[in-house]
This record gives C-alpha cells, sequence and structure tokens, in this order.
C-alpha cells in the first residue's frame, strides 16, 4: 500500500498517521471569562502583584502608535512613553504542568498595546518569574498607572478576565513535524495535481500554556543565549483580537537557571 493516497479527511490523525502519538503535549487552556479578577489571582489583563520597589515599565519605542478614535478619520497618534498593560498573570497553583524557575511560583506578562511595526513586532513585551511570599512581604506597588487615550490600541487590550485552566492533549501543526516524520507522509499524501493533502491537526487553539504553537506561519523556534532551543512556555490568541493575527507565543529555556525567555508572533 506504500504511495497509496489514504481517504481525507481522516476522523482520526493518529489512525491515520500513527507517528503523532508520539508527539503529544500536555496543554493547560487557560480559558478566560471576563470578570472582575482579583489581584492574588490568575488572571488575564487584570491587576498584578507588583513589588512596591519596582518601577512600573513603560515602553518609550519612538514609533509607536494607534489609529484615535475618530476612525473616520484614522488619524495616527504617536504618543511618547506609555506604561504598559498587564497582559497575564498565572499563579503555580493554578497551571501545576509549568515548570517554574527554582524558587519562583508566579509568571507575569505585561505589553505596550501600541502597534510597533518598525520592528515587526506586534506588542513589545515583558515576562517576569516572581515569588509571590517575597513580593506580597515586600509591599505591594498600589498605583499601576493604566494607559490612557490614544495610548493602547483595542486590538491588544485584553478585557479583565478570570481564568478556568483544563489541561489537553495537544498535537503539533504540520509545520511543526520532524523532518522524518514528514518526509515519510508528504509523498504518500501529495495529490496528482501537486501539492499535499495533509488532514486536518490536533492542535489546540487557544490561550493556553505549553503544548505546541499554533503557528500560522513557518515555525520559528528561538534558542537561548547558551543555544538551547528554547521550549514553547505560552500562547496568547483570540481571546485578545489582536489584529488579523494568529496568535503571540512566548518560550522559555528551563536547562537555564533563571529561565530566559523569547517571544515570536505570526499574521495570517
Ligand atoms: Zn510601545
Ligand atoms: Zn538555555
Amino acid at each position: 500500500m506504500t504511495g497509496a493516497i489514504p481517504e481525507l479527511p481522516a476522523k482520526d490523525l493518529l489512525t491515520l498517521i500513527p507517528e503523532y502519538a508520539g508527539l503529544v503535549r500536555d496543554t493547560t487552556l487557560l480559558n478566560p471569562e471576563p470578570g472582575d479578577p482579583g489581584v492574588r489571582e490568575s488572571s488575564l489583563g487584570g491587576p498584578v502583584l507588583w513589588p512596591a520597589d519596582e518601577p512600573w515599565p513603560y515602553c518609550a519605542e519612538e514609533d509607536h502608535w494607534t489609529f484615535g478614535s475618530d476612525w473616520r478619520n484614522r488619524t495616527e497618534i504617536v504618543p511618547g512613553a506609555v506604561p504598559m498593560t498587564p497582559i497575564l498573570q498565572l499563579f503555580a497553583r493554578d497551571v501545576p504542568g509549568l515548570k517554574f524557575p527554582e524558587g519562583k511560583d508566579l509568571l507575569q506578562l505585561v505589553w505596550c498595546a501600541l502597534i510597533h511595526e518598525q520592528d515587526e513586532g506586534l506588542v513589545v513585551p515583558k515576562l517576569y518569574w516572581r515569588n509571590e511570599a517575597e513580593v506580597v512581604a515586600g509591599g505591594l506597588l498600589t498605583e499601576i498607572p493604566a494607559v490612557g487615550e490614544g495610548e493602547y490600541d483595542p486590538d491588544n487590550m485584553p478585557v479583565p478576565s478570570t481564568l478556568s485552566p483544563a489541561t489537553a492533549e495537544d498535537y503539533p501543526r504540520w509545520r511543526d513535524l520532524p523532518k522524518d516524520i514528514w518526509d515519510t507522509w508528504e509523498p504518500r499524501l501529495r495529490l496528482p495535481s501537486g501539492g499535499s493533502m495533509w488532514p486536518p491537526d490536533s492542535n489546540v487553539i487557544g490561550t493556553k500554556v505549553g503544548g505546541w504553537p499554533a503557528w500560522t506561519q513557518p515555525a520559528d523556534w528561538p534558542d537561548c543565549a547558551s543555544g538551547h532551543r528554547m521550549e514553547h512556555l505560552l500562547t496568547i490568541t483570540g481571546d485578545i483580537q489582536l489584529g488579523d493575527c494568529g496568535g503571540v507565543y512566548f518560550f522559555h529555556c528551563s536547562q537555564c537557571p533563571d529561565h530566559p525567555w523569547d517571544w515570536r508572533f505570526d499574521c495570517h
């Protein structure tokens, strides 16, 4: 049967291509729902537990911009430095599958919600690993600056949401398949007219921790400065509009003690 084109679409990807079974990874879907999360809760776009002695981060990229509130005129506004916006706060207790650096149990993600085309970047993010008890013991920053009119793009602003984490099995997109699996199966799925008819994949779409990125463009895994290929840390997608982009993907290296991180994004 080698070389035959299986009937498509496959009811079950693993039945068609058994090698997928070896690629399964656990992911934690965060399932954000608009709400009123507290500062000691995991949240998307909610208040974050911030140390009193650490200044709130600002973005001072020279060319970040957004449209004004009058969309008929579509006037570009280019503000100066603007406060970053809380995007995600995750406590270790809510995402047991997430590997934290030694002694850390709180992950925070903020970004500048303006548009940054000069970096070919949708947003300019910053990621922090913290220890909850240490932050609380040192006192909290009470005045977290909010962005004002013209200091954010609505597509990049999350609605404050509580999270209901749930684990699921996640599989890679065809863009992330190991070369040997691709080389085995692509010829079998090739169409007489050219190209190949890959079956629908079982990649989990959503804001999630771990698992596989839902690349809509060629896979682009970053390496850390020590040369380790980073792991997929989390994806932010959909729940925020993100313009017409697929997602923002964060990666970290758990082989290095401080878990250096990097990020990628892609657009349709
Ligand atoms: Zn900015
Ligand atoms: Zn590393």
